[in-house]
């Protein structure tokens, strides 16, 4: 399974700028040949794979990307100031493609690696380039060209960081709903009910951090039951588990055993890989039950407790906290 996230974008190339008609004005020289500057270029637009970004979330936002133009020519044969590059940084891994004809442009992978993705237009020429023996005074000059705008499309694989487990109903679709600033997209999904949920969570640094809900992590999941395999491994590779325990739940210490045992079934590592136990839905907890509720969790699991109302949006902030403190973020 592939967890793709995917954005478009238009990238245009600064105009060039325009040359100019210019003669020179000289004391003593009566009739002063053409003097106009050429203008500049204008600037390209230039991708970076930057190692720094894990995805594509700043191009939900901002989606035209154009360099700078060129500036005009100047009198004395002065050409134009050119354009600065536009360097755009995105995540190692992103491919790019045209959009219209799904030409792949290229495949940024290793960090600083750069691909031009519009060239800026030329700048024009200044009439001191039309001088000639016939003619001792052009007044021709030429206008920049306009850059090359391209629609874009940019494509990621993603890699799910933090896995959400916990029983059904337990609130992991909830809490991913409301943390995340975004939806990415799975691609070649496998023959099974079990339809992970995703999230892109904005980290305090800027950049996002998937979060993927692992549906299938219930009793009988680590026998492979309607899983498939990719699946598994996808959750292998999560960096941080955070395990939800439904506060309103008859028995959250039994809900919690059932998951543990769950995970250390499974095996790979699975049981050692860093988690957060959290308790949700705090509201239907009474209020001086609460404390209690969660010793009893602290105890049975030998780990901090996290108390949360994902639905109120409540105690998200400390968690957030605690997941970018494990992550290193
Ligand atoms: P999942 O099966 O773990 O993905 O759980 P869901 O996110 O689908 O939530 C199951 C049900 O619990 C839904 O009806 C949610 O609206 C509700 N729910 C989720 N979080 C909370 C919460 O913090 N408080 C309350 N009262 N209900 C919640
Ligand atoms: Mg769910």
């Amino acid at each position: 399974m592939q967890f793709i996230d995917q954005a478009r974008v238009t990238v245009r190339g600064g105009r060039g700028g325009d040359g100019i008609v210019a003669f020179r004005r000289e004391k003593y020289v009566p009739a002063g040949g053409p003097s106009g500057g050429d203008g500049g270029h204008g600037g390209n637009v230039v991708f970076e794979a930057d190692a720094n970004l894990q995805t594509l979330l700043d191009f939900k936002y901002k989606r035209l990307f154009p360099a700078v133009d060129g500036r005009r020519g100047g009198p004395n044969r002065c050409t134009g100031a050119s354009g600065p590059d536009l360097v755009i940084k995105v995540p190692c891994g992103t491919e790019v493609r045209h959009l219209k004809t799904d030409i792949l442009l290229g495949d940024l992978t290793d960090s600083g690696e750069q691909l031009v993705v519009a060239f800026g237009g030329r700048g024009g020429l200044g009439n001191a380039h039309y001088l000639s023996n016939r003619n001792r005074a052009p007044e021709k000059c030429t206008e920049g060209r306009e850059g090359e705008e391209w629609p874009l499309q940019l494509e990621l694989k993603l890699l799910a960081e933090v896995g959400i487990i916990g029983l059904p109903n337990a609130g992991k679709s909830t809490l991913i709903s409301v943390l995340s600033a975004a939806r990415p997209k799975i691609a070649d999904y496998p023959f099974t009910t079990l339809v992970p949920n995703l999230g892109v969570v904005r980290r305090p640094t800027g950049d996002g951090t998937v979060f993927a809900d692992i549906p299938g992590l219930i009793a009988g999941a680590a026998q492979g039951a309607g899983l498939g395999h990719d699946f598994l491994r996808h959750i292998e590779r999560t960096r941080l588990l955070v395990h939800m325990v439904d506060g309103g739940s008859e028995d959250p210490v039994g809900d919690l055993r059932v998951v543990e045992q769950e995970l250390e079934a499974y095996g790979h590592g699975l049981v050692d890989r860093p988690r957060l136990l959290v308790l949700n839905k705090l509201e239907l907890i009474d209020a001086d039950e609460r404390e209690e509720q969660r010793q009893r969790l602290e105890e049975a699991s030998g780990r901090p407790v996290m108390l949360t109302s994902a639905a109120m949006g409540q105690g998200l902030d400390r968690l957030l906290q605690s997941v970018w403190a494990e992550l290193g973020v």
